[in-house]
Parts: C-alpha cells; sequence; structure tokens
C-alpha cells in the first residue's frame, strides 16, 4: 500500500477514488496523518453493490465447488502469512494497538480465512428419508450481496470474520469498515483478490456509518448484514432488517462481569484480571470490565491488582514490550475521562490511574494510564455503562447469590469470568451467568472454532464455529417423488 498517494477505494474489484470527502487517518500514537483517502459517497454504494450483484450472477464464484472456494480461501491465508509483518505494521499505523497485538490479530486473521476454507469443502448437506416412502434433502446456497459492517478495534480480525465466511459461502461481501480505519480492509481486499477470489465479490466502501453504513444497510440487493459495532447501532440496524425481512447478526457492546472467589489462585486471578480488563486498552467488547472480589481477600487482591495495573508499560505501540498503546482518538479518551469523573461524582475513588501520562510520544498520542475504580454500587452508571476503554470497577461480594443477582444485572451479557480452584463452583457460576462466553480462569482467551456472540443487548447471532458459514447461507429443502 502506497501511503504517500491518496488510496484508492473498492468498488466491486474496481480500485479508484472514492467521490465523497477526503480525510486523513491519524496514527493515534502522534496524532499524525498515516493516509489519505477519498470517502465513498452514495453514488460509490450503488455502484459497489449493483457491481457485487452482477459478479454473483456471472463471475462463477458462487457455482463453484466448495472443495474450488476452498483452494482459493487457503491462499488467502497463506499470503496474509507472507505479508503478516507489513499487515501488523499497517494495522499498528490504523489503530494504534501495540505491535504484539496487531500481529496476534494477524495471525488470528489467517487462521480464521484457513478455517473457513475448511468448513466450506466439509460441510455436509444432509439427505433424510422422509416420513414415508420418499427422499428428502437439504442443502444450502448462498444468499448473494451480503455486508461486513466493522468497528475500529480489531479491524483485520473483524474484517475476516467476516469476510472468511460470507466468501466461503459463495457470497459477494460489500465491506464498510470504521472510518478511522479502513486500511487493514483495503489490504485484505487485495489480498482476496490477489488469491482469486474474482474481484466484483469485494468491495470495500470506508466513509461515514451513518450514510454509508445505513446506504448498505438499506439497499434491497443486500441480503444480510453482519455487524460488530455499538448496541445503539446495531439496534437502528435490526429494524432496518425488520423492515426488509433480512437476516442480521449483531456483535454488540459488553460490561461483563469477572468473578474472583477466595479459593482462587491469586496470581494467575491477577495477571487475568488485568489481561481481560487493559489488553487493546480496554477497547474490546468483551472487556472484563466490573470486577466482583471476595470479601474475604478483597483488600489483599486489590492490592496486588493495583501494583499490577500501575507497572503495565503504556507507551509507544512499535516497542515490542509495550502493554497499552494509546487510545483511537482525542474524543474518545475525553469520554473515557469524562466516566472516570463521572465514577467519582457517583461516589467511587479512583485506586489508580485516572490521568494522561506526559512527556515524550504521551503528549502527542491518545494515552491514558490504566485505571481502576473503587467504592461504587453496581446498580449505578459507572458499572452499567460501557466505557470501551482502560477503565475497571471492582466490588467486594459476601453473599454468592447476591452475587449472581449482581453480575447479571445489566442490560448487557456478552461474556463473564470466573476465577476459583472449586470445579464445581466454577461450573455452577458459569452456568449461572447470563453471558454468551464464560471464561474459567482463564479470560480473552479464543478459538476460531468456538462460536462467539452475545446475549441481550450484547447482540444477536454467532460467528466463528463451524456452523458460522450458514449464517450466510439460504437452507433449502428438495423433496423427492419416488
Ligand atoms: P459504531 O457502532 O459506532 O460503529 C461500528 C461500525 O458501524 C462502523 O463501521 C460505523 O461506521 C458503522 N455505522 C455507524 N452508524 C451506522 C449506521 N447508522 N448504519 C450502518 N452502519 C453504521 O461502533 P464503534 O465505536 O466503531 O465500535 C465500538 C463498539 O463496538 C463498542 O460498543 C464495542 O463493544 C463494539 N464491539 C463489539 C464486538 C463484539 O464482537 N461483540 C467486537 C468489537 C467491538
Amino acid at each position: 500500500m502506497n501511503l504517500n498517494e491518496t488510496l484508492p477505494i473498492c468498488i466491486a474489484g474496481n480500485w479508484r477514488l472514492g467521490q465523497g470527502d477526503r480525510y486523513a487517518t491519524l496514527y493515534p500514537a502522534t496524532g499524525e496523518p498515516v493516509a489519505y483517502l477519498n470517502a465513498a459517497n452514495l453514488a460509490d454504494v450503488e455502484e459497489a453493490i449493483q457491481g457485487a450483484d452482477k459478479a454473483f450472477r456471472t463471475s462463477g464464484w458462487a457455482q463453484k465447488k466448495p472443495h474450488e472456494r476452498a483452494v482459493v480461501l487457503y491462499r488467502v491465508a497463506q499470503l496474509i502469512r507472507e505479508r503478516s509483518e507489513d499487515l501488523a505494521q499497517l494495522q499498528r499505523l490504523d489503530n494504534g494497538k501495540p505491535i504484539s497485538e496487531t500481529r496476534a490479530l494477524v495471525a488470528s486473521a489467517a487462521a480464521t480465512f484457513q478455517f473457513f476454507a475448511a468448513a466450506c469443502e466439509t460441510l455436509e448437506e444432509t439427505i433424510t428419508p422422509m416420513r414415508g416412502d420418499n427422499l428428502t434433502m437439504s442443502v444450502y446456497e448462498p444468499m448473494g450481496v451480503v455486508a461486513a459492517i466493522t468497528p475500529w478495534n480489531s479491524p483485520i480480525a473483524s474484517e475476516a470474520q467476516k469476510m472468511a465466511p460470507a466468501l466461503a459461502a459463495g457470497n459477494a461481501v460489500v465491506v464498510k469498515p470504521a472510518e478511522v480505519t479502513p486500511l487493514a480492509a483495503l489490504e485484505l481486499a487485495k489480498i482476496c483478490i490477489e488469491a482469486g477470489v474474482p474481484a466484483g465479490m469485494i468491495s470495500v466502501l470506508p466513509g461515514k456509518g451513518s450514510v454509508i453504513g445505513d446506504a448498505i444497510t438499506v439497499h434491497p440487493l443486500v441480503k444480510r448484514v453482519s455487524f460488530t459495532g455499538g448496541t445503539t447501532t446495531g439496534k437502528h440496524i435490526a429494524h432496518i432488517a425488520a423492515d426488509k425481512m433480512m437476516p442480521v447478526s449483531l456483535e454488540l457492546g459488553g460490561k461483563s462481569p469477572t468473578m474472583v472467589f477466595e479459593d482462587a489462585d491469586l496470581d494467575h486471578a491477577v495477571a487475568g484480571v488485568l489481561y481481560g480488563i487493559f489488553s487493546s486498552s480496554g477497547e474490546s467488547c468483551i472487556a472484563g470490565s466490573r470486577l466482583f472480589v471476595a470479601h474475604g481477600i478483597y483488600d489483599t487482591f486489590m492490592e496486588r491488582l493495583a501494583a499490577g495495573a500501575a507497572a503495565l508499560r503504556v507507551g509507544d505501540p512499535t516497542d515490542e514490550r509495550t502493554q497499552l498503546g494509546p487510545l483511537i482518538t482525542s474524543r474518545h479518551r475525553e469520554s473515557i475521562e469524562s466516566y472516570v469523573a463521572l465514577g467519582v461524582d457517583e461516589g467511587g475513588h479512583i485506586r489508580t490511574g485516572g490521568v494522561r501520562p506526559t512527556g515524550s510520544i504521551y503528549d502527542r498520542g491518545y494515552f491514558y494510564t490504566p485505571t481502576i475504580i473503587e467504592g461504587v454500587r453496581n446498580d449505578q452508571r459507572i458499572c452499567q455503562e460501557e466505557i470501551f476503554g482502560p477503565v475497571l470497577v471492582a466490588m467486594p461480594f459476601e453473599d454468592e447469590n447476591d452475587l449472581i443477582e449482581q453480575a447479571n444485572d445489566s442490560v448487557y451479557a456478552l461474556a463473564a469470568g470466573v476465577w476459583t480452584r472449586d470445579y464445581k463452583k466454577a461450573w455452577r457460576f458459569a452456568r449461572a451467568v447470563q453471558a454468551g462466553n464464560v471464561w474459567i480462569n482463564t479470560y480473552k482467551q479464543f478459538s476460531i472454532s468456538t462460536p462467539f456472540g452475545g446475549w441481550r443487548d450484547s447482540g444477536l447471532g454467532r460467528e466463528k464455529g463451524r456452523l458460522g458459514i450458514l449464517q450466510y447461507m439460504e437452507q433449502k429443502s428438495l423433496y423427492w417423488g419416488m
């Protein structure tokens, strides 16, 4: 990618400048421009979707045998691996994550393409004897043009999670990356086309969500939207989908509880809780942002946790040892600061953090220290609203029944953590907590083969997992007369 020239965008495989407003993406560690591009406008959206629909009908991708599509997708995985360092550096510039994290995300994007290549070629269609003498078959067919709308916090991984199964299923994909982080999606599109996906099957349309994302969602030729982002936007998309009778999957926000019991392995739990909230600077839907610690170990645990948080290395994303990079934008940092102030207004006190670090790179980028707030109640706004930053609220608990009530008292239900050596207790709490994903004596560990998604305001539908490909297919039952 030539960052010295205005970047072209991808309109049904046609690389040209967008016709919308010109803007710069900024490196969050310094606030300096990384790339210039013109956003898509509504005419670009129309051209991309019409082109995608035409490619879906005429390029032959949908008609290929699953194992033929798989060969191309394995090649995508291979190309991602061959270019992994360049992609990791690009993603670092795109959203400021530490290089260790962007390398992991690039590896996960490659693994995702490999996994869905395998899922595609091993997908079984079922033949069942009908009650009576006839034969019935259930087959799967691609939907047509599908849209992938993604947020800024884990760009290449989010896009791979949608593009890989959508393409594996035989669809054309229109990607709408977050306005501030379009680079990885553009590069991924290039790789897919180079690997052999017919060019028209892929579009990447950077631009404002309320204009470009909306226009894609309402378009009658778009047969499915896979969305990852905030709950308010997700609900808006769900309303449009209801009007169109269009399937959607929504991966939304969270305010995930982590529960640490007296018998937990404390070294392990301290490290896990720190990682759960502060990796990715807390800009993570599954961040373990509400901590409940057993009363008997609360003081000891919090002392160790606060010392651990204060020792985390906040800084230059190019440094391999950096644990927290900058936040995505200066506006987002202001929003986090206003939440910390709210926590204090609600009676909380800051145990550690709560400030911008100063000096050298810190003065230019959007850095913030890992922050822990104590002395608040679960029903207060600071404990109920998603902050999406490095801010943890911590509360002691005494009664286990009350604990589970508090843990479940949230509009969100995306993830939860349980730390205990007692496997029966772990089982009991993992089953009782309402969440799409529960980690037991670990946190934020992923597997592409395990379905991921949220309950309630955290979303609808599941990504990943072998059957994730079926989200991008229609099922048809055939009845044979004998
Ligand atoms: P956002 O909802 O503002 O934006 C997400 C995407 O939707 C962007 O591409 C944006 O341009 C687009 N968009 C905005 N308005 C739109 C509209 N009216 N129609 C169509 N598209 C529109 O979210 P964000 O600030 O980019 O991301 C942060 C949120 O994402 C957090 O709430 C976080 O929890 C959530 N998230 C969830 C998951 C998950 O898997 N559950 C993963 C990552 C992030």
